[in-house]
């Protein structure tokens, strides 16, 4: 059997350990175990990378617990806008979304675009007319609102000096066949303003996927991360200096370092099956498992085993 192996990720943040409560704490770890499972069995019954991580990438959209689909972040005015896209590595090609609405599954409408799209990348409303075309799951507005994130959002818009959360989820996996793929979805930054478009939508900003390097999913500061196009960087230096998908995602966490201040947190696998969960922030909520290994899963950064 050949190598295969996916890796997830929840979002990179830099946080009081006070402010994550163990209740959500094990609700994560075990959204990340579900999610890594459901990409994982696809790849090891020969399915593609390009499944794997829509299905990964779906699942922590359905769990409220992260940003993203059902518990995304609500806008300045309340409202969840979010943004999502995925790449295929095996031929380039790719879908994107940004700020849709009533979507159940952005990375779905992603892919959808990806397929039968004869463009790469639609937006708002065009976005939810096109989903409406092509039959995807809709949601009224109180399935993505939670009581968290409505709190979250008044604490905001009342100016308790509260420091808006950010996150994100994705997916990078390898399958049997050498096939890479990336997904990566998001409700953005609290309190952003209507409009504001992250990386993660953004094709080499936060996600990038090509089989002759690596596929790569981004989480943190998304101004910072497009800024430096950090995730085609991280394909850049696989590509042309020969990185390990680990090695270049520590030298991009470091790319003009004074110009790129910022929460990051990288996902990466190489052609070769290397897997890299980089980050500068003391949070990231990620996992792997790479063929019939045991699967890893971690919230903290200075958890053991990556
Ligand atoms: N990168 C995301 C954004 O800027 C947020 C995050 O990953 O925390 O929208």
């Amino acid at each position: 059997m050949k190598k295969y192996a996916i890796v997830i990720h929840g979002g990179a943040v830099t946080m009081d350990p006070s402010e994550l409560s163990p209740e959500t704490e094990a609700a994560q770890r075990e959204g990340l175990q579900q999610a890594l499972q459901a990409g994982w069995e696809i790849l090891h019954q020969g399915g593609s990378a390009l499944d794997a991580v829509e299905a990964a990438v779906r699942v922590l959209e359905d769990d409220e617990h992260f940003n993203a689909g059902r518990g995304s972040s609500l806008n300045l005015q309340g409202e969840v806008q979010m943004d999502a896209s995925i790449m295929d590595g095996s031929n380039l090609k790719a879908g994107a979304v940004d700020t849709v609405r009533y979507v159940k599954n952005p990375i779905s409408l992603a892919r959808t675009i990806m397929e039968k799209c004869p463009h790469v990348y639609l937006s708002a409303d065009g976005a939810l007319e096109f989903a409406l075309q092509h039959g995807l799951e809709i949601e009224a507005v109180h399935y993505f609102e939670t009581e968290k994130t409505r709190q979250e959002w008044l604490e905001i818009v009342q100016e308790q000096e509260k420091v808006p959360q950010k996150d994100t989820v994705g997916a990078v996996a390898l399958d049997q066949d050498g096939n890479l793929a990336a997904a990566t979805s998001t409700g953005g930054i609290e309190g952003q303003l209507k409009g504001r478009v992250g990386d993660s939508p953004v094709l080499g900003g936060g996600t990038y996927a090509a089989n002759e390097s690596c596929a790569v999913s981004c989480t943190g500061d998304g101004e910072v991360i497009m800024r430096g196009a950090l995730a085609h960087e991280i394909y850049a230096l696989v590509k042309y200096k020969g990185l390990s998908a680990p090695e270049a995602c520590r030298e991009a966490l470091e790319l003009r370092a004074e110009d790129l201040k910022g929460d990051k947190g990288f996902i990466a696998i190489d052609k070769d099956g290397n897997v890299a969960l980089e980050t500068n922030c003391n949070v990231m909520r990620r996992g792997y498992r790479i063929g019939e290994e045991e699967p890893f899963v971690a919230i903290w950064t200075d958890e053991a085993a990556d």
